[in-house]
C-alpha cells in the first residue's frame, strides 16, 4: 500500500512538473514581449520627447533673439546705455523681454559687469560668462544654457553697436518647473532639469514630479544625469525609463531628464500574467487532480491484484479478481485470474497425488490411516479388512507389469464396487488392499468380505490373457481387536498370513494369537524380497593366527538391514530362512558374494581366506557341492581360499550324507570347519572320519574363559582333542586380553572375537588390515 501511495505521488508529480514546465516558458515568453512592447512603446515616447524638447528649446532660443535683437536695435535704449540711464535700460529691457515672456533680461558693459537687470539683484555684479561674451564676439550672437545661481536658464547673448560696440545685452528664459510642466503637457513624460553645482553636487532644479519624489530624484540625480541611453530603473519603487540630454553645449550646463513610467505601459501585461497565474494555477490542480484519478485508475486493480496475490498465497483460490476497465489491467487480471485456476488446479492435483495411487485412484496408504483414525474417534463399530492378491508376484513375473498393474485396477475397481459409498477401500502396498467398514459388526464384516471374495470369481480379462485374481483377506475388528489403528492393523495383518497359511481365503483375526509367530512370517514374507531389493549385505570378522600373527581368513557374516525394522539380526532371520526353505537362495548369495570378494582381493594381491556359514539344510540339499564348484570356477578361485563352516548339530543330524557331501567338497579343494564345537552332542569316532581342518570352540566357553574355571578346562581339552585329530583350533568370541593369553597358553591355533575385531563392513575391514599390516611392519622395523 505504501508502495502505491508513492506511485500515486509520482503520477502526481509528473504531471504537475509537466504543468509548470509548459507554464513557466510561456510566462517567459509573455512577460519578454509585453516588456519589450512596453519598452518599445516608451523608448518610441522618449525618442519623440527629446525631438520635442530640442524644438521647444530651438522656438525658445529665437524668442529670445527676437527680443535681444529688439532690444539691441532700440535707439531710446542705446542712447541710454551711453548715458548710463539705468532706468530707462531697464524699462526697455522690461518692455521687450516681457513681450516674448523671458525670465531675465541684462545689460553688460564692456568691462564686464551687469550694468542693469530686470532682476535688480543681478546688478553691478560681475558677469558669470564671460566666455559667452568672447563668444557673441566672434559670432555675433550666442544661444546656450547656463547655470544662473544655480537655476538652468536658457540665454541669448549679443553685441550693441552704437555704431561701436557699447554693451552687451543677455535675455533668458529660465528651465523651472512652469517649463517642465510645458514639455510635459507636449510630451506626456516626466520632465526633471539636472544641475550640478559649484559644489559638485547634482540636484534636480526643476521637475514635474510631485514633492514626495523630489528627494528621491535628488538622491540619484548623478546616476541619472548619466543615462544617456534610454534606460531602464527604480525611482521612488516604481519602474521607469529614463533618457537624460545635455541641455547646453556644456555638460556642466545640466540635463535634461525625460521620463517614462514603466508600470503603466507593463500594466497589461501584469494582466495577463495574474490571468495567466489562475489559468496556471487551475492547470496544476487539475494535473494533481487527474494524476490522482490517473494512478488511482492503475494502482486500484494493482492493488486489487496484490491482495488476490495474497488471498492465494494464503491458499484462498477463491476469489477472482474484476477490473472494470478494458485495457491492459484488464488483460493483467484476467492472466492472474487463471493463473490463480492454474494453481488451484495443480495444487488439487498434488493433493491428490499426496492421498491417492497413482495406480488405482484408491486413497493410498496415508489417506487410509488418516481415514482410520478419524473412524476410530467416532467409537462406532468398524471393519478392518487386508486384503492380498495370491501369487501376484508369479503373476506380474509371467504375464509383466503393464498386466499386473491392470490387474490391480481391476482388483480396486471390484473392491470399490463391493463396498458401500462411504466404506473405505486403499491400496496400501504393491498388491495390498484396505477396507474400513464403518459401523458394521463382526459378522456382517465377514459376510461383506466373503462377497468380496466372490467378487473375483469372475475371470479378469487382462489384454489376451484370462487371470483369475485370488485374494487372501485379515479381518479385524474394532473395539474388539483394538481400538487404536496400530493394532488393528497389525491384527488384520496377523489374520490375513494366517488366512495366506491356511490358504482358506479369509481370516478373522482370532484374539490371544501368538504375535511373534505372525511376525516371523512376516519377516520370512520380507526376506524374500530382501535379496532382490539389495538389503542384504556381508560383514567379515578376522581370525587371527596366534603363532604367526596373521590374519589368514575372515568370516562372512550376513547383516540384513529391513526397510521398516532396521538391522535384523542373523540369528533370527536365519532360523526363519531353513524353516521356510529360504535358506538355500541366502546360502547361494552369500557364497557367490564371498567367492566374488575372495577374487578381488586375490587380485589385488591380498592374501586372505573366507568363512562361510553354511547351514545343515545346504549341506544337505542336492546340488550344494556343484553350486560351490560353479561359484568358485566363475571367478576362477583355487578351493583353498574357502573355509566352510558348519555346525557340529548339522554334521551328526545325517552323519552319512553329510560325510559323502564333505568328501565332494574336499575335492574341490574348500578347507571345513566345524562350527559351534562343543554344545552338539558328536561321536568322536565319527568326527574322526570326517574330512575336516577346523574346529571352532562355540563361543559359550570363551566368552567367560578368563573367569571361569570349568571353562577353561573345557576349552584346554578342546584344543588338545583338535589337535591330537590333526585340525587346526579356533576359538570364537574371545572379548578380552585375559582370554586370549590363556588360549595361547593353551597352544590355540586362531581366534575370533571382539576383542580382536568385531564384524566390519567390507571397506571397514580392509582399512582395519591396511592398519594391521602398517603395525606389523612397525614392529618388525
Ligand atoms: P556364528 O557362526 O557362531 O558366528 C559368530 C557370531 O558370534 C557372530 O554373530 C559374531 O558376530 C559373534 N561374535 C564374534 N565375536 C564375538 C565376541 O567376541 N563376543 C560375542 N558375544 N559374539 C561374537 P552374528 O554375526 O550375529 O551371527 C550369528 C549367527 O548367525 C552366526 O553364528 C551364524 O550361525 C549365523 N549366520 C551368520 N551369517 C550366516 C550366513 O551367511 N549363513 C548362515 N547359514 N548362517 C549365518
Ligand atoms: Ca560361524
Ligand atoms: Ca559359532
Amino acid at each position: 500500500v505504501k508502495g502505491m501511495r508513492s506511485f500515486k505521488a509520482r503520477v502526481a508529480a509528473v504531471l504537475s512538473g509537466l504543468v509548470a514546465l509548459v507554464m513557466l516558458p510561456t510566462f517567459g515568453a509573455v512577460y519578454y514581449t509585453t516588456h519589450a512592447n512596453a519598452v518599445e512603446t516608451a523608448n518610441a515616447g522618449l525618442e519623440s520627447g527629446a525631438r520635442m524638447f530640442a524644438r521647444l528649446m530651438a522656438s525658445r532660443a529665437s524668442q529670445l533673439l527676437e527680443a535681444v535683437g529688439l532690444i539691441a536695435s532700440d535707439f531710446a535704449f542705446k542712447e541710454a546705455v551711453a548715458t548710463q540711464d539705468v532706468d530707462t535700460i531697464r524699462s526697455v529691457l522690461l518692455n521687450h523681454g516681457g513681450r516674448v515672456g523671458a525670465d531675465v533680461a541684462m545689460v553688460i558693459s564692456l568691462d564686464g559687469r551687469i550694468a542693469a537687470s530686470t532682476s535688480p539683484g543681478l546688478e553691478q555684479r560681475e558677469f558669470p560668462f564671460m566666455d559667452l561674451i568672447a563668444r557673441a564676439e566672434r559670432e555675433r550672437r550666442v544661444t546656450t544654457v547656463v547655470l544662473l545661481d544655480g537655476q538652468p536658464l536658457q540665454i541669448v547673448v549679443v553685441p550693441v553697436y552704437a555704431p561701436q560696440r557699447i554693451a552687451w545685452a543677455a535675455v533668458g528664459f529660465a528651465l523651472d518647473d512652469a517649463l517642465a510642466a510645458e514639455l510635459r503637457g507636449l510630451t506626456q513624460l516626466d520632465v526633471t532639469f539636472v544641475v550640478t553645482g559649484a559644489d559638485g553636487t547634482t540636484r534636480a532644479a526643476a521637475t514635474t514630479l510631485e514633492l514626495g519624489t523630489r528627494g528621491a530624484l535628488d538622491a540619484q540625480a548623478t546616476g541619472l544625469a548619466g543615462m544617456t541611453a534610454v534606460t531602464e530603473t527604480e525611482l521612488d519603487g516604481r519602474p521607469w525609463l529614463v533618457r537624460a540630454l545635455p541641455l547646453g553645449e556644456a555638460a556642466s550646463s545640466g540635463s535634461v531628464l525625460l521620463k517614462s513610467p514603466l508600470d503603466a505601459a507593463l500594466a497589461p501585461y501584469f494582466a495577463l500574467r495574474d490571468r495567466l497565474a489562475t489559468v496556471s494555477v487551475l492547470a496544476l490542480a487539475a494535473a494533481l487532480l487527474g494524476g490522482f484519478l490517473l494512478a488511482r485508475g492503475v494502482a486500484r486493480p494493482v492493488e486489487a491484484l496484490a491482495s488476490a496475490a495474497r488471498r492465494v498465497e494464503q491458499g484462498d483460490y477463491q476469489a477472482t479478481v474484476t477490473v472494470h476497465t478494458r485495457d491492459e489491467m484488464h488483460e493483467l487480471a484476467q492472466a492472474f485470474n487463471s493463473m490463480q485456476r492454474g494453481i488451484a488446479d495443480r495444487e488439487e492435483q498434488i493433493a491428490h497425488q499426496a492421498d491417492y495411487d497413482a495406480l488405482t485412484d484408491l486413497p493410498n496408504r496415508t489417506h487410509a490411516h488418516r481415514h482410520l483414525e478419524r473412524l476410530l474417534r467416532t467409537d462406532s463399530p468398524l471393519g478392518v479388512l487386508l486384503l492380498d492378491v495370491d501369487r501376484f508376484k508369479e503373476i506380474n513375473d509371467t504375464l509383466g507389469h503393464a498386466i499386473g498393474d491392470e490387474m490391480l485396477v481391476q482388483v480396486g475397481k471390484r473392491l470399490r464396487a463391493g463396498v458401500r459409498e462411504v466404506d473405505l477401500v486403499a491400496r496400501v502396498g504393491g498388491d495390498e488392499f484396505l477396507i474400513a467398514l464403518q459401523g458394521v459388526a463382526g459378522g456382517q464384516v465377514e459376510r461383506v468380505a466373503e462377497h468380496l471374495g466372490n467378487a473375483m470369481r469372475e475371470p479378469m480379462r487382462l489384454g489376451d490373457v484370462e487371470v483369475y485374481a485370488d485374494l487372501s483377506i485379515g479381518i479385524a475388528l474394532a473395539p474388539g481387536h483394538g481400538t487404536d489403528r496400530q493394532t488393528l492393523l497389525r491384527r488384520a495383518d496377523i489374520a490375513l498370513y494366517d488366512a495366506k497359511a491356511a490358504r482358506s481365503g479369509l481370516q478373522l483375526y482370532t484374539p490371544g494369537r501368538d504375535e511373534g509367530h505372525a511376525g516371523k512370517l512376516r519377516l520370512a514374507h520380507d526376506l524374500r524380497r530382501a535379496i532382490a531389493n539389495g538389503e542384504l549385505e556381508v560383514h567379515y570378522q578376522p581370525k587371527l593366527d596366534l603363532r604367526r600373527g596373521t590374519v589368514p581368513h575372515v568370516e562372512a557374516l550376513l547383516r540384513w538391514r529391513h526397510p521398516q525394522l532396521g538391522s535384523v539380526p542373523p540369528d533370527e532371520f536365519i532360523l526363519l530362512a531353513e524353516q521356510t526353505g529360504l535358506i538355500r537362495v541366502l546360502t547361494t548369495w552369500v557364497v557367490e558374494t564371498v567367492t566374488r570378494q575372495l577374487a578381488g582381493w586375490q587380485r589385488r594381491g591380498l592374501d586372505l581366506g573366507a568363512a562361510v556359514n553354511v547351514s545343515g539344510l545346504d549341506l544337505m540339499s542336492a546340488g550344494f557341492p556343484a553350486q560351490v564348484e560353479a561359484a568358485l570356477k566363475a571367478v576362477a578361485l583355487p578351493g583353498e581360499r574357502l573355509v566352510l563352516e558348519i555346525t557340529e548339530g548339522a554334521l551328526m543330524r545325517d552323519a552319512d550324507l553329510a560325510l559323502e557331501v564333505l568328501e565332494q567338497l574336499k575335492r574341490l579343494g574348500v578347507r571345513i570347519a566345524i562350527d559351534d564345537f562343543g554344545v552338539g552332542y558328536s561321536s568322536l569316532a565319527r568326527l574322526r572320519r570326517m574330512p575336516v581342518d577346523e574346529l571352532k570352540i562355540d563361543k559359550s566357553f570363551v566368552l567367560n574363559l578368563a573367569t571361569s574355571q570349568d571353562d577353561a578346562i573345557i576349552v584346554r581339552s578342546i584344543v588338545e582333542l583338535g589337535h591330537n585329530l590333526d585340525l587346526e583350533v579356533v576359538a570364537e568370541g574371545v572379548e578380552d586380553a585375559a582370554s586370549l593369553d590363556l588360549l595361547r597358553s593353551f597352544g590355540c591355533d586362531l581366534v575370533q572375537g571382539y576383542h580382536v575385531s568385531r564384524p566390519l563392513t567390507l571397506t571397514a575391514l580392509e582399512a582395519w588390515l591396511a592398519r594391521e599390516q602398517d603395525g606389523k611392519e612397525g614392529r618388525r622395523a
